[in-house]
C-alpha cells in the first residue's frame, strides 16, 4: 500500500492556570517546538496537530469532544509539561474512544547543573505531571499507550511513528467493508465467527455479495482492457509460458479479466478487503489467484475460504505499513501448511502458503507468472504468482472468536533460505523458523486456539499488533523466545478470567 490514509493525530499539552502567563507562554513554545520536530522527523506517517495548552476541565473536555467527532483524527497524543491535576481530565476522558497515547516526555533533555533553579523545576514538571495523569488512565481503565523518551531521540520517536500507524489502522477499521464472495467455507469453525460482534468491536463490515454477480461482470470486460493488464503482467513479472504458451496466455487472459472485474466491483462498493471460497465459485472458470496476488500487493485485505478476520487482518496491516512496502518487505495473508522437523527441535520450519494467494510485497527478486491446475476444486488451471519469500524477521498473527470476546495470537518468526529451490512447488512459500523454535511454537499457537489462517508481516511487529489489541480491546497472546509452555497455559487462564 502506497500511502497512508488521511488522518491526523492531535497533541494536548497538559497545563494549569496556577503557573501564570510567563511560565504558560514557555509551555505553549515549547510544545510547539515538540510538535514541529516530530512532523519534521521524516518517520511520522501522517501529520500530528499542535493544540494551545489546556487548562481547564472545560477546556479540556472541548478539545477532547472535537477530536472524538473529527473523522479525520485518529487518535490524540497528550504530554504534561507541567503538574495538571487529572481531575480536569476525568469529564473529557469519559467522552474519549479513540486511541490514547500518554507521551512522558520532557523539553530539557538533560539537567542544566550549572544552572538549575525552581524556575526550571516548575517548568520542565512531565516526571511527576505524566504520572498525575498516568495515574487516572489507570484508574479508569482507559485503553493506552505510554511512550518514555526525550522527544529529539530517534528511537522515541520511531515508537511515536508506529503508534500513530497503529492508530491510523484502527481508524480504517471503522469504515471497512469486507466483501465475502462465498460464504465461510463449509464447516469449518475457526475461520467464522460473530460478524456482529466484530462490527461493534473493530467497525469491519462483513457483507456477502453473490459470486454470480462477479462472474456476470467478469464475462463483460473488453478485450482492450484485458490486453492493456497483460501487458502490465509483462512488464512486472517473469511470464513462464511452459510447453504450450497459447494454453498459458488464455489462462492467464483469464485472470486478468478476474482482476478487472473485482477491482471494479470493490471499488464500487468501497470494500477495501474481500474472501472468496473455493467451493463457490459459480460461473468462475478459475479460482482467483494472481487477481487476489495482485490486489493484496495495492493494499487490500483479502483471506481464503470466507476468512473475513484474517481478510480484515491483512487490510490493518496494510495501513499500519503504508508507504513502507517495497523490497520484499510487506504483507500477505498465510496459512501455516506443511512442516520440516528435521533432526533436531532447534532446526525445525514451517513452510507456508496457500492454495494461490500469498501477496507478492513479500517477494525476494521478480515473481514468476505461472499456470497449473488446482489438485482441489473443479475449475481450469489458474494463473498466480510464484516465489520464495525474503529472509527476514516477521511476524505471524491471527484473531480468533470465542464467543465472548476476540482474540489475537502473534507468534515471531525468522524466514529462512530454503535449502533447496522446490522445482515442483507451484506456489508462492515462505519458509520460516518460529520462536522460540518450532515444537514450541506449534504447541502454544495450538493451546492458544489459533487457526491455520494468518496475516503475516515482515514490516509491521509485534508490539504493534499489541497497541491494535489494546486500543480495540482485543485479548492478546505473545509467543516469542519469552514464551514457556507453563506460562503460556497460566496466561491462557488469567486471561480467560479477564475476558469472561
Ligand atoms: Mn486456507
Amino acid at each position: 500500500m502506497k500511502s497512508m490514509p488521511a488522518y491526523t493525530i492531535k497533541f494536548l499539552t497538559g497545563s494549569q492556570d496556577l503557573y501564570g502567563d510567563e511560565t504558560l507562554a514557555q509551555v505553549a513554545s515549547n510544545s510547539k517546538k515538540v510538535v514541529e520536530a516530530l512532523n519534521q522527523s521524516g518517520l511520522m506517517p501522517c501529520p500530528i496537530v499542535w493544540t494551545p495548552t489546556v487548562l481547564t476541565p472545560e477546556g479540556i473536555k472541548a478539545e477532547l469532544e472535537a477530536a472524538q467527532a473529527d473523522q479525520g483524527c485518529a487518535g490524540v497524543i497528550a504530554w504534561m509539561h507541567t503538574f495538571s491535576p487529572a481531575k480536569m481530565w476525568i469529564a473529557g476522558l469519559s467522552v474519549w474512544k479513540k486511541p490514547l497515547l500518554q507521551l512522558n516526555t520532557q523539553f530539557n533533555r538533560d539537567l542544566p547543573y550549572a544552572d538549575i533553579d525552581m524556575d526550571f523545576m516548575n517548568l520542565n514538571q512531565s516526571a511527576h505531571g505524566d504520572r498525575e495523569f498516568g495515574f487516572i488512565t489507570a484508574r479508569m481503565d482507559i485503553p493506552r499507550t505510554v511512550i518514555a523518551g526525550h522527544w529529539g531521540n530517534t528511537h522515541t520517536q520511531e515508537r511515536i511513528a508506529r503508534w500513530m500507524r497503529v492508530a491510523c489502522a484502527v481508524a480504517d477499521g471503522k469504515t471497512l467493508k469486507i466483501a465475502r464472495f462465498g460464504d465461510n467455507m463449509r464447516e469449518v469453525a475457526v475461520t467464522d465467527g460473530d460478524k456482529v460482534a466484530a462490527m461493534i468491536r473493530y467497525g469491519w463490515s462483513v457483507p456477502y455479495y453473490g459470486i454470480g454477480d462477479l462472474a456476470e461482470r467478469i464475462r463483460s470486460v473488453s478485450d482492450a482492457d484485458t490486453n492493456r493488464m497483460v501487458d502490465l503482467y509483462a512488464a512486472e513479472y517473469a511470464i513462464q509460458d511452459g510447453p504450450d504458451p497459447a494454453y498459458t496466455r488464455t489462462h492467464i487472459r483469464e485472470q486478468a479479466r478476474i482482476e478487472i472485474a473485482l477491482r471494479s466491483f470493490l471499488d464500487e462498493i468501497g470494500a477495501k478487503a474481500f474472501t472468496t471460497n473455493f467451493q463457490d465459485l459459480h460461473g468462475l472458470t478459475q479460482l482467483p489467484g494472481l487477481a487476489c496476488q495482485r490486489l493484496m500487493a495495492d493494499g487490500y485485505g483479502f483471506a481464503g475460504e470466507g476468512d473475513w478476520k484474517t481478510a480484515a487482518l491483512v487490510r490493518t496491516f496494510k495501513v499500519m505499513s503504508a508507504g513502507c512496502e517495497g523490497k520484499g518487505f510487506g504483507n500477505s495473508f498465510m496459512e501455516d501448511y506443511t512442516y520440516h522437523f528435521g533432526n533436531a527441535d532447534r532446526d525445525a520450519l514451517v513452510l507456508g502458503a496457500h492454495m494461490l494467494e500469498i501477496c507478492p510485497s513479500i517477494a525476494e527478486g521478480k515473481a514468476r507468472l505461472e499456470v497449473h491446475p488446482l489438485g482441489i476444486g473443479d475449475r481450469d488451471a489458474p494463473a498466480r504468482l510464484v516465489f520464495d519469500a525474503k529472509p527476514a524477521p516477521a511476524i505471524c498473527a491471527a484473531v480468533t472468536d470465542f464467543g465472548n470476546h476476540f482474540r489475537c495470537i502473534i507468534n515471531k518468526v525468522q524466514v529462512v533460505k530454503p535449502e533447496g529451490p522446490f522445482p515442483k512447488l507451484p506456489v508462492a512459500r515462505v519458509l520460516w523458523k518460529p520462536e522460540p523454535d518450532m515444537i514450541r511454537a506449534a504447541e502454544a499457537w495450538i493451546y492458544a486456539g489459533g487457526g491455520h489462517h494468518t496475516a503475516f508481516s515482515n514490516i509491521v511487529t509485534a508490539d504493534m499488533v499489541r497497541d491494535w489489541a489494546e486500543m480495540t480491546g482485543t485479548e492478546c497472546v505473545l509467543i516469542d523466545n519469552s514464551t514457556t509452555e507453563a506460562s503460556l497455559r497460566n496466561e491462557l487462564r488469567w486471561n480467560a478470567s479477564y475476558w469472561r
